[in-house]
């Protein structure tokens, strides 16, 4: 039998790991991407690398844990640079109840004091009493995540990656000459998904030696779930604010000071580290901040990935390939089109 034809709009995120997993089952891929590649264009090149379904489910809902596990795993299996080193969740004495009550709202943690935190993190030592800890969560690099699984890409024979080829509405509403087309837009679908709105993002990258952390340390914070993500070459990424706005412009004053705060609360030595980066960018988001499946005949929209990008792509990706080469539809997710 013909394998089946799949072109897959986007590299991003969404995209690139539709496009991987749809070509593992053989089919034929071809991606068109208004992008130079994976690059900084996409909402996806901004992002933390957080895989912390747990961590989530403290202000989302149980859905966002259970794709998140298959994130978890998808990563472990497709990217070596995956870091399983868990995450950790403080606050400062002030802020204790919002510790609590983040607690109560999510599982598989084990509760820290003092001499755990040491123990985890040392440059931490004394700085903080109480904590929560969540071994089974994840991180990666995003940059070498996905740039890893372009040149992957590349090297299979059944897929054809088209970069700087943008598909106008036009196109967009033709049907396909393919069998399927999967849109992974982002936040550019909105012209045909009027529910989606943006959420902008803005995040820094410090890089200090003057301290190390081995995971992703979330502060919390009465503003802003403010994290620190330990990259390579002593960086840290410094993320993110949630600000209800479709301006995909250079970061404020005001949400880089409130990020360098935060970066300074949690160790005054990154009040020595050298600003590398600042970047900002839109996340796509449903109304309930859930990612969909929206099906509209041959046609398939995975988006809404909000900060679940790298958490939640792949198991969409994954739903995507599971309907249209075996019909198994996750009803949690998939809804029909309705213009
Ligand atoms: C600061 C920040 C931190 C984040 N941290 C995390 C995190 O720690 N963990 C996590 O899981 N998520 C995180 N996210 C969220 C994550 O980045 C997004 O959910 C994700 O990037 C959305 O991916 P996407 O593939 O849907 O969209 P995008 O990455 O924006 O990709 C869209 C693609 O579509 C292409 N495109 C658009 N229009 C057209 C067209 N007409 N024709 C062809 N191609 C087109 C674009 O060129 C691009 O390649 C973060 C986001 C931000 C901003």
């Amino acid at each position: 039998m013909k394998p089946l034809s799949i072109e897959i709009i986007g590299s991003g995120v969404a995209g690139l790991c539709c496009a991987l997993l749809f070509a593992q089952r053989g089919c034929t891929v071809t991606v068109h991407s208004a992008s130079q590649g994976f690059d900084q264009s996409c909402c996806s090149w901004w992002a933390g690398g957080m895989l912390a379904p747990w961590c989530e489910m403290a202000t989302t809902g149980a859905i966002i844990g259970k794709l998140g596990h298959d994130g978890i795993k998808f990563w472990a299996q497709h990217h070596a640079g995956t870091v399983a080193k868990g995450s950790l969740v403080i606050a400062s004495q002030r802020d204790l109840p919002d510790l609590h009550q983040f607690a109560a709202r999510t599982e598989h943690f084990e509760r820290c004091n003092a001499s755990d935190i040491e123990q985890l993190e040392p440059d931490l030592a004394g700085r903080f009493t109480n904590g929560l800890f969540f071994p089974e969560e994840r991180h990666v690099d995003p940059r070498a995540a996905l740039g890893e699984t372009v040149a992957l890409l590349r090297t299979l024979p059944n897929v054809h990656l088209r970069f700087e080829s943008a598909l106008s509405l036009e196109q967009l509403t033709t049907p396909t000459t393919e069998d399927w087309r999967i849109d992974c837009r982002g936040l550019s679908a909105r012209d045909q998904l009027p529910t989606l709105r943006g959420v902008r993002g803005e995040m820094l990258v410090l890089q200090t030696r003057d301290i190390t952390l081995h995971r992703p340390v979330r502060l919390l914070h009465p503003r802003y779930p403010l994290y620190i993500v330990p990259r390579h070459d002593h960086q840290f990424m410094v993320g993110a604010t949630m600000i209800e706005s479709d301006y995909r412009g250079k970061p404020t004053v005001q949400s880089v000071m409130e990020l360098l705060s935060a970066a300074y609360s949690l160790h005054p030595a990154f009040a020595e580290a050298q600003i590398v980066e600042m970047g900002a960018d839109v996340r796509p988001a449903f109304p309930n901040n859930y990612p969909k499946i929206v099906q509209n005949g041959r046609t398939l929209f995975v988006n809404g990935l909000f900060r679940h990008g790298f958490l939640c792509g792949p198991a969409l990706a994954q739903r995507a390939v599971d309907f249209v080469l075996d019909g198994h539809i996750d009803t949690e997710i998939w809804n029909e089109y309705t213009a």
